[in-house]
């Protein structure tokens, strides 16, 4: 049916997956390598990682070295060596403007004027000598390129403003685009040839590509980028290209600090109070800094206007943090009567047909509370309850609550229904009516009192988390998966027991968590609570990634968006709470077939989660390494 859902199921249970290694022993890559070291504390395996890491360190210095040599005796064999693996325009920018800024040192304005070959030499130079550096390598590969210039929002420095004032006087208006509280920037713009568009290539920091870049200087999230001293430089609020007598002219600061900006989240940040100053002040300090670069404006004179929209952007800053000012990110339902009584109905009779799911944590202690009860009941209620387990085990318990209508339908309409005294008048089918009537009073008599109590005080932990960590969580995943959250949040329906899994999210916004599993108290619920949440994007996410897999000629791994969102929604909890092992390797998940999968999401993944690459570029990388080439023919 639907694309919404858990699609685990089945490969949970796919025989002959041992338990080979931890997770931990799994990661082992350069980022996990020192706690890896620390877990498993063995002297020899110190040892092996040592020689393997020095080794890697001794091939990629001599590599180096050698890209090195070449850079100062033929720049265009260097420019095609160091890109040799990429084809696109991207791939090659990103190959060279990367070895640059790892290679290269960023050294401070001394005010000389060298050659390329003087700033190959001195393997260095500030944001202008390495982006030409840069420039003259893309052209030996015929990328067409521009210079940029920026003036940014920097960390208030009083003694900066003063030198500059001086400069300023001594030497004209062109020196007004640094001062105390703002500095200029010089990276490059390539052109796509396929897309038709310029991209930004920082040659200083190591940013390519418009994802990166806006991550690496525009957004509030982490920043990422290869040289630490961009994070003075807090913000852009004016650039300009150069045209093709090399001057800065042709305005992008709409481009990156206004369409893209707002587009990076989701379309929110234009409904903010404060994006209307945003946008006028970028326009008035746009027409000034291009005044500043043609030495007819002193940018010091508008010293107050940068203060103010350092201002500005704090607030947008605070705003996006509250990504649902006008709704709940979720809405609990504890006290939904019908929905409770049917899923322990569900479980109790997938349980009496010995279903292999049965065994698992979530569902396995029903049979138990059932039987509990039913010792304190007469004969006549004990066979009454006895048929209607029954009949879910001959009827609606062999089928799946995700996948197998009408279950989905039923569950909904049973939703609706609530604490409904009867049935009577709902929209829930007579014939699932007919079962669950006479074991109402029953359920309510011996089970609903206990099973409510733990709904409502799963709910008021979980929404305590949730106003906790909610907006952070929210930002965290709307920006990975660049999908909305809903406005008006998600219902989550609270029942004692849901599935095998503990949690499910299928069609028709149904979330339903099981309040009495281990596996969703705490920081699990909250986890589960995003990740149900989450699968309501499956067609979304599918789709994308199917057009990919189609555009590589490869058929796509089934547990692909699924394992997305095990690592997505574990990475967002982790970030809040950083001592939060995420779900999927708490309850080993992963070992249940999708390692590999962990494995490429850890390498390709996690990197882009930390602000690398655009997201399509991402699941480009993982699609490449996980899914199957297509039989020809
Ligand atoms: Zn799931």
């Amino acid at each position: 049916m639907t694309a919404l859902t858990d699609r685990l199921h089945s490969s949970l249970f796919l025989p002959g997956h041992k338990k080979v290694a931890s997770n931990f022993d799994l990661m082992i890559d350069n980022q996990f390598m020192n706690r890896s070291v620390v877990l498993l504390g063995s002297p020899v395996f110190l040892l092996l990682t040592c020689a393997i890491l020095s080794a890697q360190t001794q091939t990629r210095s001599t590599r180096d070295e050698q890209l090195y040599a070449l850079a100062r005796t033929d720049l265009k064999a260097f420019a095609q060596q160091v890109s040799r693996d990429s084809t696109s325009e991207l791939g090659r920018a990103q190959a060279i403007v990367r070895w640059l800024a790892e290679h290269f040192e960023w050294k401070a304005t001394d005010y000389q004027k060298r050659t390329v070959q003087e700033i190959v030499e001195r393997r260095g130079g500030n944001c202008n000598e390495l982006a030409m550096v840069a420039l003259a390598a893309m052209k030996e590969l015929n990328i067409k390129l521009r210079r940029v210039h920026e003036v940014n929002i920097y960390t208030n420095t009083p003694e900066r403003g003063e030198r500059a004032h001086q400069m300023v006087k001594d030497k004209g208006n062109t020196f007004s685009v640094f001062g105390r509280h703002h500095n200029d920037h010089v990276w490059l713009e390539l052109y796509d040839s396929t897309a038709k568009t310029w991209f930004p290539a920082d040659p200083s920091s190591g940013l390519v590509g418009v994802d990166e870049w806006m991550k690496g200087r525009v957004w509030f999230g982490k920043r990422s980028t290869l040289n630490p001293l961009t994070n003075d430089m807090i913000v852009p609020f004016a650039i300009f290209a150069a045209d093709d007598e090399g001057k800065f002219i042709i305005d992008r600061t709409q481009h990156y600090l206004v369409d893209e900006f707002d587009r990076l989240y989701g379309g929110r940040l234009h409904t903010q109070a404060a994006w209307s100053q945003w946008t006028s002040t970028l326009e008035l300090l746009a027409d000034k800094v291009k005044g500043a670069f043609a030495g007819s404006v002193d940018l010091h004179d508008y010293e107050a206007q940068i203060d103010a929209l350092a201002v500005i952007y704090e607030q947008l800053r605070a705003a996006a943090a509250q990504p649902n000012p006008s709704g709940p990110i979720f809405v609990f339902h504890t006290d939904e009567f019908w929905l409770n009584l049917h899923h322990f109905l569900y479980v109790l009779g997938r349980a009496q047909i010995h279903t292999r799911d049965s065994s698992r944590a979530a569902v396995a202690g029903a049979p138990a509370d059932a039987e509990k009860g039913l010792a304190t009941l007469t004969e006549a209620d004990q066979k009454i309850w006895r048929e209607a387990v029954a009949a879910y085990a001959g009827g609606l318990s062999k089928k799946d609550l995700i996948f197998d209508n009408p279950l989905p339908a039923i569950t909904n309409s049973l939703a609706a229904a609530g604490d409904a005294g009867s049935l009577a008048g709902t929209k829930v089918d007579s014939s699932v009516a007919a079962i669950l009537e006479p074991a109402a009073p029953i359920y309510r008599r011996r089970w609903w009192r206990q099973h409510a109590e733990a709904n409502r005080a799963w709910q008021t932990a979980i929404e305590g988390l949730v106003a906790r960590h909610g907006p952070a969580v929210v930002a965290f995943i709307t920006n990975a998966y660049k999908l909305a959250w809903p406005p008006t949040g998600f219902p989550v329906h609270v029942s004692a027991y849901a599935n095998w899994a503990g949690a499910y999210s299928t069609a028709g916004n149904l979330l339903v968590v099981s309040s009495l599993t281990e596996e969703t108290q705490g920081l699990y619920g909250l986890e589960t609570v995003f990740h149900e949440g989450m699968h309501q994007w499956d067609d979304q996410i599918e789709a994308v990634l199917a057009r990919e897999a189609q555009k590589q000629n490869r058929t796509m791994p089934r547990d692909l968006s699924h394992a997305l969102i095990f690592f997505t929604a574990g990475e967002a909890i982790h970030q809040v709470v950083p001592a939060h092992v995420p779900y999927a390797e708490k309850f080993g998940v992963w070992n249940r077939g999708m390692s590999t999968l962990r494995d490429v999401l850890s390498a390709v993944w996690k990197p882009y989660l930390d602000g690398r690459g655009s997201r399509d570029e991402a699941f480009a990388e993982i699609i490449s390494r996980t899914a199957p080439l297509r039989p020809a023919g």
